[in-house]
């Protein structure tokens, strides 16, 4: 075991409890959930549609505020963090959603780059040099210069992933990535985010459905009605 383990985990999550709306239409969606992940780890969520999975990953992304427990990105506490303090906590994190939300009217580089504009520290020639180089490493280097349209269903997923790791985030959320995708695309793509977050250390919590790719998972929890229900360590859970 490791010692100082609090600095090991790149997400710490206490007794965190979560609802939506106000009086009478509040509606309690997570109740109770812990959950720690280390830094490095690849962590599959599963769950029923409505399980509150999508919740838990934009509380974790900081995509919105914490309202009851604890819940610790690289040590910060997002529970009744401010506006500013979310935002400085996002800067950590990658993000790629079922839909691949690309800019339309942006190639794939450009798409790309803009996972480094938020960002405001490079300049133009290394923005355009780390956005080729990561999308050649997701198979894409003949297609910089594509336009959404004229990419594929996985081609554009492949751009959405080098957007999100592009800036070498500590943390890549994923929200059902191969949802939209045949079954070799969708395996292609997560085999891609296990490749860059394994040579990067990012940790990746990423919520599926797809039972084809629980194996590029350290682990698997699963979500039942706004609970955590077990921890499985994969390979018990491959079977
Ligand atoms: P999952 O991703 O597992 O399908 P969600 O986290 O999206 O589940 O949703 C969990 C529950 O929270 C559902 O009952 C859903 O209707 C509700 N919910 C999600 N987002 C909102 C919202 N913005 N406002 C009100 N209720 C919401
Ligand atoms: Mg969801």
């Amino acid at each position: 075991m490791p010692k100082n383990i609090d600095t090991d985990l790149a997400i710490s999550i206490h007794n965190l409890d979560h609802s939506f709306g106000q009086g009478q239409l509040r509606k309690q969606v997570l109740f109770d959930i812990n959950l720690e992940i280390s830094k490095g780890e690849i962590v599959i969520m599963t769950g029923p549609s409505g399980s509150g999975k999508t919740t838990v990953l934009t509380l974790v992304g900081g995509l919105r505020s914490a309202q009851s427990g604890s819940l610790k990105i690289l040590g910060q506490e997002l529970c009744g963090a401010t506006k500013e303090q979310l935002v400085q906590a996002r800067r950590h994190n990658g993000y790629i959603f079922q839909a691949h939300n690309l800019h339309r009217s942006l190639t794939a580089i450009q798409n790309v780059q803009m996972g480094l504009e938020v960002h405001g520290f490079y300049s133009r020639s290394e923005m355009i040099r780390r956005s080729a180089e990561i999308l050649e490493e997701v198979g894409l280097g003949e297609h910089l210069n594509y336009y959404p349209k004229n990419l594929s269903g996985g081609q554009k997923q492949r751009v959405a992933i080098a957007r999100a790791l592009v800036s070498e985030p500590d943390i890549v959320l994923a929200d059902e990535p191969t949802a939209a995708l045949d079954k070799k695309s969708g395996r292609d793509v997560v085999n891609i985010m296990q490749k860059l977050a394994k040579e990067r250390g990012c940790t990746i919590l990423m919520v599926t459905h797809d039972n084809r790719i629980l194996d590029v998972a350290d682990r698997i929890v699963h979500m039942e009605d706004g609970r955590l229900a077990n921890n499985i360590l994969n390979g018990s859970a491959a079977a």
